[in-house]
């Protein structure tokens, strides 16, 4: 697909695969040194290309298609006409070679044109069921959604790995202490729980959200649906692709800074995998248009919306400018609500509908009032494009993790979780000491996720940050909602959604969360159920004869109880 020339710009590209009606064949021919395609993966090797490639009729382009093109024979050698260059040397993914194509009019059949969304008869008539040229191009591009859900996981993967490594060495390294005493372990110090618990809420987070991705588009092959009808599937999935990779890499460096020295070293896996995964922000579409995806699906439905029920529209729109309005009038009475999952909901959800709303009328006045071009408007609200792209995926993934934590929906595990928050009153109440080793024979390791009553994401009880009620919910969930709106307190100010008294509360419960799970923690970690024959981490209790230096003894191992 990646030409020298465009990248994200997939719909410029200029390989051209031109029609010849008396060979019944196309010709591919990169024409300039711009349309040289890329990055390609396995480029040095593979026998067969799918090749993007503006599909030229009677002179005339009916936009990029893909076409199945030999490149070598079953020896390795290419085929005339085909050029291909090894790109070298890359920060990671040394398994894949990278290369450049360059096709020298290559003649292909007919029949190597993907002509799902666009086919052309023996005669040389071009049929598409899609008339519009953008309307066909996104169906085509449609076609990543599953590859873009794929990175998600994997960055799931490497946060996972990385914070394995990380959360059992910081139980096992110890440093300072109190005067006379053993030093503690190092991720009893509150910056090591405050860097490395919020990140294990957050790839829960994901795992929930992803999952809940993956069901809808299983959903839609089974049924048979096109993707290209899902547009707020390909939207959701485009999001969640970009704000996981985005957190792996976070994630990944404070797993690396967390493990001090020994996380520099390749033998402890943590700077491998951030050199593999890095390039995760780019490939499969660059984020920030990924956000840019997810936003124009936004505004598509809003528009629709109102285009279908105008008056309906309207009226919800001034009730909820209304009442946010209101909200943000009474501040002062509910600052006390920070502790409730509801209000960490409720805020994320206002968020969204501000950032929205905001856009809109930008845009509107820009482009209806002001008659600019819709490019030059876009680009000059696109801070509050990534904004509002990045507040949707927030409130979808909080969502999820709480609605996950809620139904829990196999039995086993959830009493596994119902026993785990009896489980844990029990252990708080023995001595220091014995607590490891209790943990340690406790079958139902898992994580906290208590289980909230409420049937609602946004309506329910209010809960108290390591309260033992039946109200409780999960804790790991709590942290979560937390952190977003932590990480947004400024924005939250300058709305007076929250008042200084109640930003600085949220800072506390932050701390206080980031203490409370750090010792759950290692449930959490067991819970995902990495074979240690991919752990392979000498800090994270695994011994390597090659680097005896780096062993530091496993801290416990709870017998996993269930697969995150
Ligand atoms: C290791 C690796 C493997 C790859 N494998 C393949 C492969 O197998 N096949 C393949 O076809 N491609 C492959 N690619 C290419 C990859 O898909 C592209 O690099 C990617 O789509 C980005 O394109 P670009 O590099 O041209 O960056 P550009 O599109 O030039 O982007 C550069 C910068 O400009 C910004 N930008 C661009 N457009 C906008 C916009 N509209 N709004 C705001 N900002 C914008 C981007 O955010 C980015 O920061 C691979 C790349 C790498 C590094």
């Amino acid at each position: 697909m990646t030409e020298r020339g465009h990248g994200s710009n997939v719909k410029r590209i200029q390989t051209e695969a031109t029609f010849d009606l008396s060979a019944q064949e196309f010709v591919i021919h990169t024409p300039c040194e711009d349309a040289v395609k890329m990055y390609i993966g396995n480029a040095m090797h593979g026998n067969y290309a799918a090749v993007f490639a503006q599909l030229i009729v009677d002179g005339r382009s009916q936009g990029p298609h893909c076409f199945i093109v030999p490149v070598r024979d079953e020896s390795g050698s290419l085929y005339p006409g085909v050029t291909a260059i090894d790109m070298m040397y890359k920060e990671g993914l040394h398994g894949v070679d990278n290369g450049i194509l360059i096709f020298d009019k290559v003649r292909i059949p007919r029949d190597n044109l993907l002509d799902k969304f666009g086919s052309l008869a023996p005669g040389g008539q071009y049929y598409s069921p899609i008339e519009d040229k953008s309307a066909r191009f996104n169906a085509i591009l449609a076609a990543l959604t599953p590859s873009r859900l794929a990175v998600t996981f994997q960055a799931m993967g490497a946060m996972k790995l990385g914070l394995t490594i990380a959360i059992r060495y910081s139980h096992s390294r110890r440093q300072f202490g109190p005067k006379a005493e053993e030093e503690v372990k190092i991720i009893a110090h509150q910056t090591q729980s405050l860097r490395l618990m919020p990140h294990l809420a957050t790839t829960l987070a994901l795992t929930f959200a992803s999952r809940y991705a993956g069901g809808l588009l299983d959903e839609d092959i089974f049924q048979g649906k096109e993707l290209v009808d899902s547009r707020p599937l390909q939207a959701l999935v485009a999001g969640l692709k970009a704000y996981s990779t985005w957190e792996n890499i976070r994630c990944l460096q404070d797993c690396r800074e967390c493990t001090g020295g020994m996380g520099y070293m390749m033998e402890n896996r943590i700077s491998g995998l951030k050199c593999d995964t890095d390039v995760f922000v780019t490939f499969e579409g660059d984020n920030v248009v990924m956000l840019q995806v997810v936003v124009r699906e936004l505004l598509a439905q809003y528009t629709k919306q109102c285009q279908e029920r105008p008056l309906a529209s309207w009226l919800r729109s001034w009730a909820e400018s209304g009442g946010d309005n209101l909200r943000t009038s009474f501040l002062a009475f509910t600052a006390n609500t920070v502790g409730a999952l509801t209000f960490l909901l409720k805020a994320v959800n206002f968020r969204e509908r501000v950032l929205q709303r905001g856009l809109v009328a930008r845009i509107y006045y820009k482009v209806v009032t002001k008659k600019e071009d819709f490019f030059g408007a876009w680009n000059s609200c696109l801070h509050h494009v990534a904004s509002l792209s990045l507040a949707h995926v927030h409130r979808v993934t909080l969502e999820q993790f709480y609605l996950a934590a809620r139904r829990c929906p196999e039995p086993e595990h959830r009493a596994l979780l119902m026993k785990f928050g009896k489980e844990r009153d029990r252990l708080e109440r023995l001595p220091q000491k014995n607590k490891e080793k209790d943990t340690e024979a406790d079958p139902s390791a898992f994580c906290r996720l208590h289980i909230n009553k409420s049937s609602s994401p946004v309506e329910g009880d209010k809960l108290t940050p390591g309260a033992s009620s039946k109200e409780e919910t999960g804790q790991f969930c709590l942290l979560y909602g937390t952190k977003l709106v932590f990480q947004e307190r400024a924005w939250y100010l300058e709305h007076k959604y929250l008042t200084p008294a109640a930003s600085t509360r949220i800072r506390s419960q932050l701390l206080d969360l980031c203490d409370s799970v750090k010792d759950d923690a290692l449930r959490v970690i067991s819970a995902f159920n990495i074979p240690h024959a991919f752990l392979h981490a000498p800090i994270a209790g695994i011994a390597n004869p090659r680097a005896t230096w780096a062993f530091y003894p496993a801290p416990l191992r709870p017998k996993p109880a269930a697969k995150l």
